[in-house]
């Protein structure tokens, strides 16, 4: 399948984890990649295993000016930007009462300003290459509280948001804009030494932890013209976490 023949997509964060499977994943559909992280050597290596079609730039989310440098880089490279995947974060789990406010704002810089400042950045060259598809990934942290996350989950519930304003202004410009919720998906942010993350699955519907390639399905879906009636919306990749509890163990059935 080639849906992304001569289409360019960004894809921050995208040295290692859900970022790396929706890397391999676009460059296999014909696209030419831009890989971005701040994980240089893991990027670089990434870059070098697919070939001519893919390239890497560094790339911290947080810095405006990197964002600027980015868009630059894949305009030269490959001519174009027709896709930017907003996949770059990070976890600080904290109880509320203990994170710093340095804490606090470190993860909104990454998560929040990040996607944010993402967004701004690709929209002369998705004008220019005469539309695009912008795909956030926030979180099911984004659509429910999660104890001990507070600085996570409220930069998350901020990328949902920011999403939609950003499909409403952006559609004018034929600019889609969604928004992409995991689960636990199994990848080097969740991975605690001694957790069997399966097991730690286990109560949801779909009773495993999620795998990095199942959402850049999901990715590639928002991203690709099969998606072309979808913008301002949230995407759910989560074994059926958040579809509610199951109280059958309390009625004994
Ligand atoms: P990961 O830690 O493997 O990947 C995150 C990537 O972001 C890394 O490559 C990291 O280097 C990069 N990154 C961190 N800070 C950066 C910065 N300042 N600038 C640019 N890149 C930076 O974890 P992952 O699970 O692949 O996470 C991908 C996205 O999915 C994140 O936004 C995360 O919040 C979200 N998410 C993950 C899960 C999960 O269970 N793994 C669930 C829901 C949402």
């Amino acid at each position: 399948m080639s849906r992304f023949a001569g289409k360019v997509v960004l894809v921050t964060g995208g040295a290692r984890g859900q970022g790396d499977a929706a890397v391999r994943l676009f460059a296999a559909e014909g696209a030419c990649v831009l890989i971005t992280d701040v994980l240089d050597a893991q990027g670089e290596r990434l870059a070098d295993e697919l070939g001519a079609a893919v390239a890497y730039q560094h790339l911290d989310v947080s810095k405006a000016d990197q964002w600027a440098a980015a868009v630059k880089a894949a305009q030269e490279r490959f001519g174009r930007l027709d896709v930017l995947v907003n996949n770059a974060g990070i976890l600080r789990w904290g109880a509320l009462e203990a994170m710093t406010a340095e804490e606090y704002l470190q993860v909104v810089a990454v998560n929040q300003l990040g996607c944010w400042l993402g967004m701004q950045a690709v929209l002369p060259a998705m004008k220019a290459a005469g539309g695009g598809a912008i795909v956030n990934t926030s979180s099911v942290g984004g659509l429910q509280g999660i104890g001990g996350a507070s600085a996570y989950v409220a930069s998350k519930f901020a990328v949902r948001g920011m999403t939609k304003c950003a499909a409403i202004e952006f559609g004018r410009y034929n600019i889609r804009v969604n928004s992409v919720h995991p689960g636990g998906i199994d990848t080097d942010m969740v991975r605690t030494p001694g957790i069997d993350m399966d097991a730690a699955h286990a109560h949801i519907p779909i009773p495993r932890v999620g795998r990095p390639d199942e959402v850049a399905k999901m990715i590639a879906f928002l991203a690709s013209d099969d998606a072309s009636y979808c913008t301002g919306s949230e995407f759910v990749v989560d074994g059926g976490m958040m579809a509610g509890f199951n109280a059958l163990h309390v009625t004994g059935q």
